[in-house]
């Protein structure tokens, strides 16, 4: 502990030797030091920077006398309580003693000095000095003390929030476990039959609020039972797993698998899928179903029959839904193992002529039953015909003439949309050839064919091509058009292939745009130069203000790309003439000519002199 010091303040050297060795003597044990100054000025430094206990301060001296050293020291907050005990030579007068009190003195001694007085006099305030610096230290060690309590306080509950997370962690790693066991099936690790029941109950909720279509698909393998008897049941618990991991890779993510028990599962999909969506997922469970499974040295072949419920028409609960799509399943069985029935009759007989026609359009090329159908596209403004486009029919044997919308999407799924979109080429291409040589008007008018996704492949700039270069056409004679929605989903590869085409001169136009909420810089980024407005807009021009907007908006937006506008679908003079105001530079529809055989069109045209 640091120890008081005493001030002694003299200017008079001997005096202040006679003081100092006086407070040695009486000091023996060292209780504090003594310090000395020859002068006020020089005591003030030392106040400055020193605590004293005391100081014992003469009062004649030259220069600044000890009154005015004591009221500078005083004044000074760092020394303002330090007590000051004036020290003079001679019997001064009771004035100066009073003045020294004013002036702060603790006491007024007069030499010459009685040893024990002022041994007594330090050593209260030595005393006094101690308690004040015992006090200070003690104050520090408890401030320091608290502060390690803190620090010890704060490790002890960061350490018990450490506890702490970690036991929710485990705890819910526990529920987890637990809920896992509750709700999936520890075979497959599907949802079980009592999660499926919870997430079916919650579908149909939801589905009600969002007025949306819900499809149930009932699985059972066949011949499970036969498999598990005669190669045990290890192999059968193996194949279950399989078919389950198929089973997931076959639908989408948010689709809901479930395994009901034994060979039994469900898939349950939520989000309007309409009966074609449904039928399309079913089939597509059944053909990943059809390739075989290795389960140990067995290469097993299985099938899946589907029975499908649909929401709401089928049932609003979950034992309807269940009960209707188990039943269609069996319906399945009892048909023909490994296929699909709809509960609903009427779409078990759709989904049978769908099949049906799929199977016919594969001889439809070969039979030669396409025919294109040419509908004309009128320049607004002259009325002149501006261009024909070439529409697919097929003259089918069983259904008569059908147009492009009843089977192009079942080309699509069985494959034939590339043999079939070349045969459009190719028979637009020999039809533009004949409208040339037979030096008819329409000669110079290009020929639009619709171009589907899965044709814009790398190739079909190149047959394309092959295709103008065998019937000895220019490339100004062809435009294509693609639907717009269809085309944004594949924007990237299109782009490439489309750049191409375009290049070597032939026209594109994006087919029923607005229907595909293509951006502005999706148009810019693509080599087109024509927009063709969907005919659901068009069907309300004048009747609603918003579609009239949107009408406007295209043609202004195509306006500013430089591209030209063709409205689809014109019924009536009535939209004509707001196609007209709106600055829309060619139409197409019902209203001039509907789609026609090639040489029907041209008697028609020959005979309104179009041509
Ligand atoms: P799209 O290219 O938008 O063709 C216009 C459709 O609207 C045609 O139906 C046409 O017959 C019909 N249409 C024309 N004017 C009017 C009208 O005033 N009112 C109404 N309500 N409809 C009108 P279509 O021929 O059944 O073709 C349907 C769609 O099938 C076409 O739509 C096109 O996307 C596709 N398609 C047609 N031919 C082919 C083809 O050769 N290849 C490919 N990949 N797709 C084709
Ligand atoms: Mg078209
Ligand atoms: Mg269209």
């Amino acid at each position: 502990m640091l120890k008081p010091k005493v001030l002694l303040v003299n200017d008079h050297a001997a005096s202040l030797l006679a003081l100092k060795s006086l407070l040695t003597r009486t000091n023996p044990e060292g209780d504090y030091d003594v310090v000395t100054a020859q002068s006020g000025e020089e005591a003030l430094r030392m106040v400055l920077h020193q605590r004293f206990a005391v100081i014992l301060l003469d009062v004649n001296m030259p220069g600044m006398d000890g009154f005015q050293t004591a009221e500078i020291i005083h004044s000074h907050p760092r020394s303002a309580s330090v007590p000051i005990i004036f020290v003079t030579a001679h019997y001064a007068d009771e004035m100066k003693r009073l003045k020294g009190y004013q002036k702060g003195a603790v006491d007024y001694l007069f030499t010459p000095i009685i040893p024990q007085v002022l041994q007594n006099k330090v050593a209260v305030f030595v005393e006094l000095a101690k308690k004040n610096l015992q006090l200070e230290q003690q104050t520090r060690e408890l401030a320091e003390l608290n502060r390690d309590l803190q620090v010890q306080q704060m490790q002890d509950l960061k350490h018990i929030n450490a506890t702490l997370e970690a036991e929710i962690v485990e705890r819910r790693q526990a529920e987890e476990r637990a809920h896992g066991l509750a709700t999936r099936d520890p075979l497959t690790g599907l949802l079980n039959r009592r999660s499926l029941v919870d997430s079916l109950e919650h579908a149909i909720a939801r589905s009600e609020r969002n007025n949306e279509g819900m499809a149930l698909l009932f699985l059972d393998m066949d011949r499970f039972k036969t498999i598990n008897d005669t190669l045990g049941h290890d192999v059968g618990d193996e194949l279950l797993m399989q078919v389950a991991a198929r089973l997931k890779l076959a639908v989408r993510e948010s689709d809901m698998v479930a395994r009901l028990g034994g060979d039994e599962f469900v898939v349950l999909m939520e989000g309007l899928p309409a009966y074609p969506d449904a039928a399309e997922v079913a089939n597509k469970i059944i053909q990943a179903n059809a390739a075989t499974y290795d389960i140990g040295v067995h290469c097993l072949k299985t099938s899946v029959s589907i029975g499908i419920s649909l929401y709401p028409q089928d049932g609003d609960s979950v034992q309807a839904l269940m009960k209707n799509a188990d039943l269609a399943m069996y319906h399945a069985k009892q048909q023909q193992r490994g296929t699909v029935q709809f509960f609903h009759e009427e779409l078990n007989v759709r989904l049978l002529e769908r099949i049906q026609l799929e199977h016919e359009l594969q001889q439809a090329l070969e039979n030669d039953e396409f025919e294109l159908y040419y509908q004309p596209k009128v320049e607004i403004v002259s009325g002149r015909v501006a261009g024909v486009e070439a529409l697919l029919r097929w003259n089918h044997p069983r259904l008569g003439l059908i147009g492009a919308g009843q089977f192009i999407s079942e080309a699509e799924d069985s494959g034939q949309l590339v043999p079939i979109g070349e045969w459009v080429i190719s028979a637009a291409c020999a039809q533009a050839k004949r409208w040339h040589d037979a030096a008819s008007g329409i000669c110079k008018m290009p020929i639009a064919i619709n171009i589907a996704i899965p044709q814009i492949h790398a190739e079909l700039p190149d047959a394309i091509l092959k295709a103008l270069r065998k019937h000895g056409i220019p490339p100004s004679c062809l435009q294509l058009e693609i639907t717009e929605s269809l085309l944004i989903r594949d924007l990237e590869k299109a782009t490439s292939v489309l750049r191409e085409i375009s290049e070597s001169g032939i026209t594109i136009a994006i087919d029923d745009f607005g229907t595909g909420y293509s951006s502005l810089s999706v148009l810019k980024a693509l080599p087109i130069d024509i927009l063709k407005i969907d005919q659901s807009f068009v069907r309300d021009l004048g009747k609603t203000v918003s579609d009239t907007a949107i009408v406007a908006a295209i043609v202004n937006m195509a306006r500013a790309l430089a591209l030209r506008v063709v409205a689809e679908g014109v019924e009536t003079k009535e939209q004509l003439a707001i196609l007209k105001g709106l600055g829309c530079d060619e139409y197409q529809g019902f209203f001039f000519k509907p789609p026609l055989p090639a040489d029907v069109l041209i008697q028609q045209l020959r005979h309104t002199a179009n041509v």
